[in-house]
């Protein structure tokens, strides 16, 4: 059986309470239900939930709400799922929206100490491809993806989650307690209690993982009656590692399969979302050609033991680098490379310097800078 949930065009997910929420909390009421088997028809809101135009111009950037992220279409309760129990959850086909967006946000994204101020790149998605009017010379293909997907915590989880965070914050870490401007639902206690969904969590959420593509299928932990699944954030492409804060953020549609794997949660000990990639996310290691760039634990001459996040940095940093080489501003670099770029650990283990390794595709140049032609792989 077939079940749809659709969302009024032009509408914020404050308007539809009963099929859009934005915190995760086990008390949120199911829009639909569905057995096991049956098919649904999702529409999902961009991230930042309509604020970012399609116009040029970076005020809508400026003063978006950011207590407004992540809009989620759910949740969805899937009947005779039980805490112990593993929701698979397949993506049948994903239908892009004809716009897209990259932006970087004050205060967010990986290099977010070097990339103060905001910045908008739009792109126009059309024959499995994405450019943008802010950045020449570039043709990405899309293998879209849901950047959220998650499971409800049941309370206990959620005041766990709660008490860690709290805990993190306490010592000094980045962490979005949470607050119930903006919250939808508006309803107490939901509003206040309801957790974030900027990071990732046991019950899934804000994964980021571009291998969810179509065709994939992905098991949630279930830890209450009926699992309550939700999903958002959809991404046309994004690099590993999103490293501006935002990869080709869009709305879409899609079509997904619910099915329950039995104590499969306790059966194989899952205590966090487990999947079997989309075989084209796996393809894309096949690139024509690829420029990989390598960084080690050392920046600026000073060298860190053991620091994965340097390394990685060192090899964002260098493939912007070349980016800037070639033509492109400092921003254009650090937007192609949260599209485009793979970043890969290569080694953990040669102290104090791990590599991490930045994949750049030249595929995605309509031309491909001569420069880079000459080293790439
Ligand atoms: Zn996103």
């Amino acid at each position: 059986m077939v079940k749809r949930l659709s969302i009024k065009s032009g509408s914020r997910c404050v308007d539809e309470p009963d099929i859009c929420h934005n915190r995760w909390h086990p008390d949120i009421k199911p829009s639909i239900e569905v057995e096991p088997g049956d098919i649904v028809e999702i529409e999902t809101r961009d991230a930042l939930d309509g604020q970012i135009s399609n116009r040029s111009g970076i005020e809508d950037v400026s003063n978006a709400d950011l207590n407004l992220v992540h809009p989620l279409t759910g949740p969805i309760y899937v009947k005779g799922a039980k805490p112990g129990d593993l929701l698979v959850v397949e993506i049948l086909d994903i239908v892009s929206d004809s716009f897209g967006f990259s932006v970087v946000i004050p205060g967010f994204g990986f290099l977010r100490d070097l990339f103060p101020k905001p910045y908008k790149a739009r792109w126009i998605i059309d024959g499995g491809y994405a450019v943008s009017p802010e950045i020449p010379n570039v043709r990405i293909p899309g293998d879209p993806f849901f950047g959220v997907m998650g499971v409800a915590p049941s309370k206990a989880l959620l005041e766990s989650i709660r008490r860690r965070e709290e805990d993190l914050r306490a010592r000094g870490g980045i962490v979005l307690p949470p607050d119930p401007r903006g919250a939808v639902p508006q309803r107490e206690p939901i509003a206040s209690e309801g957790l974030r969904t900027i990071p990732p969590r046991e019950n899934g959420g804000n994964l980021d993982v571009r291998h969810f593509s179509p065709g994939s299928r992905v098991y949630f932990p279930v830890f209450v009656e009926g699992a309550l699944f939700s999903i958002g954030d959809a991404h046309f492409t994004q690099g590993d590692g999103e490293v501006c804060g935002t990869a080709v953020e869009m709305r879409a549609r899609a079509r997904l399969r619910f099915y329950i794997v039995r104590e499969g949660s306790k059966k194989y000990n899952i205590r966090s979302p487990v999947f079997r990639p989309s075989e084209n996310s796996l393809r894309r290691f096949t690139w024509s050609k690829t420029v990989a760039i390598t960084g080690f634990g050392v920046i600026d001459d000073k060298n860190e033991s053991e620091n994965t996040t340097l390394s990685a940095r060192h090899a964002l940093l260098n493939a912007i680098d070349l980016l800037e080489r070639v033509g492109y501003t400092r921003e254009q670099a650090y937007v192609i490379a949260s599209v485009a770029i793979d970043l890969r650990i290569s080694q953990l283990v040669d102290v104090p310097n791990f590599t991490v390794t930045a994949f750049l595709p030249l595929d995605i140049f309509l031309e491909p800078p001569r420069e880079l032609l000459e080293i790439a792989l």
